[in-house]
């Protein structure tokens, strides 16, 4: 087995066994790129290569023929391509299940990127402080990856004379119930701590230690806290993650005031996860009254700035309608008091979420009114949550599930439909292009009577609950061969996704879909003495229409009447379809992530678990439809005019005859030519090259 050829496509046998055989030589070479045609196949090797450096860096660069697979090489084509071609935006679509490697591979893309221009501006330098920045934030330990990106993220990186002129970020429903709850085995967001290690020497300003000292512990961190860390490495990894944070947090211009107020909101949540209700002989939650509690009340009131009399009112009972001043108060249940504790957490969390990135944004931005619009090009990045099964899912992972069932629409679009109608338009009507069109599974789920919808308008029902969601979802969808209900669980169903069978939990469906906050805790948020809690939670700066300026034309479309307020679906189809809309609008380069084993080790590969990873998304089918199809497409023109000099004929056109004529007397076989167009096997370029030469 040649380890030099690096195109799957290029092989001269192809079944699955080959394939992954090669794969595996390659890999355990530390070879982890191969390209598949002119998709690139990572393979997360789980161990520190000496692949990023310098060296390659330059090696990189020119479309270099000497330079092997490499993210880096990509991002150099995509830079050629801005550089030189009439595509005004490109983007790079990372995909593959979480721990596959895909953020990774999009802090190479963009280092090279970066590397490539080569201005060392400040904005460069601040770019590359983005993602500690947004990792610290939106990443936590999951079962799948130690470094799990929780939320979705479009980053546009914006070129004038082929230099970065500014960023900008889309960001994709955070996982926020992660605040208030995470799985066995799982952490919360990574920011909560770096927080507890870094601000150990300020523990009094933000109620880390309570009155004798000892270090307290939070509930929503499964009661960790530093003294607990046993590992030295792990305390100074902290330590260090905390400083880089400092210092993402400098550079972005975020001010030291402003650092201050997100800290102390972000203790303060924590200090939220400590209130404790009981329930009463009558049924209705009633606070408890502790040393501790009563702490955790004075650190909200210093940390939060918000009244905690009039907070413990509004958690534990309720006004019938939203700001009705004269109407009976309605006490809560306990399970309502928790609830509402809760989506206050969560609530504060994704703002300061989004207020975060906002701040990144305008810190990125450029003076559009300098720069003509149509002299600016773009390439963006995409890095998603990988693909999630769990032995419990819930409304999370079918959230993140749907996410990439689009992207992976998205990559069978081009790399198999646009190329069946290409095939068609031009008249040629050689090869058969089948693939898994997971088309269905998407109106399963976003068409106009699908799942979604069936979900919103069962949360403005009242008395509709979780198990008549369900109800409705097997009436409605057993039909559907890709909806199989449960016959196991009543709360239960399971979606046939293009990346294999997962079971769902409806429990919470509803009330994680309305995402309601108490309107009486929003008020209070509203007015609370923390400058960064009174911008987020003011009128009018909610994520939905400030925050996301390309949410605002589906908000108005898509508003939900009686609480004037999205639901969490609808956001997310929202903003799903805007970036499908802006992605298909742009040259697509794909890198397929591989995650060689299940257990995060490196020199271990996994024949059965990359097999199936390869099969779902398409890529053995890729190799086939690249093998078999045409890769190269000149028109008439581009082909007469390379190759002019073959043609037996001193008079040339740029037609078709022409074209058949070099090609026949040139002896190549397997080729067409269509309307417009010539079709070329990858081969014949090299052909065609070496008899070039020769002329
Ligand atoms: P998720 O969907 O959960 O966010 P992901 O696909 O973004 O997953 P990463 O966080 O990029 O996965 O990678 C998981 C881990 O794998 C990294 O923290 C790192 O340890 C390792 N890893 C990934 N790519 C590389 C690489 N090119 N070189 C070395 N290690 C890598
Ligand atoms: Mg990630």
């Amino acid at each position: 087995m040649e380890l030099v050829t690096h195109d799957l496509a290029s092989l001269p046998d192809l079944n699955e066994e080959i394939i992954l055989n090669f794969l595996k030589v390659r890999y355990t070479a530390d070879i982890i790129y191969t390209y598949i045609g002119d998709i690139l196949l990572a393979i997360n090797p789980f161990k520190e290569l000496s692949i990023y450096d310098t060296k390659m860096h330059k090696l990189c660069t020119n479309l270099n023929q000497d330079a092997p697979p490499h993210v880096y090489a990509l991002a150099d084509f995509a830079y050629e391509c801005l550089k030189n071609s009439s595509y005004k935006s490109q983007c790079c679509v990372i995909s593959g299940e979480s721990g596959a490697g895909k953020t990774e591979s999009a802090k190479h893309f963009i280092n090279h990127l970066i590397y490539l221009c080569l201005g060392n501006t400040r904005l460069e330098l601040q770019i590359l402080q983005v993602n500690p920045l947004l990792e610290a934030f939106g990443n936590a330990t999951t079962l799948m990856n130690d470094n799990s990106s929780r939320f979705g993220k479009y980053i546009e990186l914006s070129f004038h004379n082929n230099k970065v002129v500014g960023a900008k970020i889309s960001e994709y429903l955070l996982e926020k119930s992660r605040v208030v709850f995470q799985n066995i085995g799982e952490n919360n967001f990574h920011i909560f701590y770096y927080l507890l290690v870094g601000l150990e020497c300020q523990s009094d300003k933000y109620y880390l230690t309570n009155k004798n000292g000892d270090h307290l512990e939070f509930n929503y961190l499964n009661y960790f806290c530093p003294n607990k860390i046993s590992s030295k490495n792990l305390r100074l990894d902290l330590m260090e993650k905390y400083d880089q944070l400092i210092n993402a947090l400098n550079y972005v211009a975020f001010l030291e005031n402003e650092q201050t107020d997100l800290f102390a909101a972000l203790i303060g949540i924590l200090h939220v996860g400590n209130l404790e209700f009981k329930s009463n002989d009558e049924g209705y939650a009633t606070f408890i009254y502790s040393e501790n509690t009563d702490y955790s009340l004075m650190a909200i009131y210093e940390l939060l700035g918000i009244n905690t009399g009039a907070l413990i009112e509004a958690l534990t009972a309720s006004l019938p309608t939203a700001g009705g001043r004269d109407e009976f108060i309605r006490n809560h249940t306990l399970e309502a008091a928790l609830d509402a504790r809760d989506a206050l957490a969560k609530h504060v969390y994704s703002r300061l979420f989004y207020w975060i990135v906002s701040k990144i944004n305008n810190t990125l931005s450029y003076d559009k009114s300098e720069k003509s619009a149509s002299s600016i090009k773009e390439i963006g990045i995409l890095d998603i949550y990988g693909f999630e099964h769990f032995q419990k899912n819930s409304f999370e992972q079918l959230c993140i599930n749907l996410a990439n069932e689009q992207i992976q629409y998205f990559f069978n679009k081009h790399i198999f439909s646009l190329e069946k109608e290409e095939y068609g338009r031009e008249g040629i009507n050689s090869i058969a292009i089948t693939f898994n069109d997971n088309q269905p599974l998407l109106e399963l789920f976003m068409g106009p009577s699908g799942m979604l919808k069936k979900l919103d308008d069962l949360c403005k029902l009242p008395r509709a609950n979780d198990l008549t969601l369900i109800q409705n979802f097997n009436k409605d969808f057993s039909k559907n061969s890709n909806y199989i209900p449960s016959k196991r669980s009543e709360l239960n169903f399971t979606i046939n996704h293009y990346a294999g069978k997962v079971t769902y939990t409806g429990e919470n469906f509803l009330e994680k879909n309305r995402d309601s906050l108490p309107f009486r805790v929003s008020e209070l948020l509203k007015n609370s003495s923390n400058d960064i809690i009174s911008e987020i939670f003011s009128n009018g700066s909610t994520p939905q229409n400030t925050i996301y300026s390309s949410y605002t034309v589906c908000t108005i479309r898509n508003i939900d009447k009686n609480s004037n307020r999205l639901s969490v679906s609808a956001q997310y189809r929202n903003s799903l379809e805007i970036l499908m809309k802006r992605m298909s609008e742009s040259r697509p380069i794909f890198l397929r992530c591989i995650k060689p084993n299940s257990s995060k080790r490196p020199d271990d590969f996994n024949e059965k678990f990359v097999l199936l990873q390869l099969r779902y998304c398409g890529v053995l089918e890729t190799i086939r439809i690249r093998r078999e199809g045409f890769s190269l497409r000149p028109t008439f023109q581009e082909f007469v005019d390379r190759y002019k000099y073959l043609s037996p004929d001193s008079f040339v056109k740029y037609d078709s005859h022409t074209c058949k004529k070099i090609l026949e007397t040139n002896n190549l076989n397997n080729w067409r030519v269509g309307k417009s167009k010539v079709f070329l096997k990858y081969y014949h370029y090299e052909k065609l090259k070496v008899i070039l030469d020769e002329y």
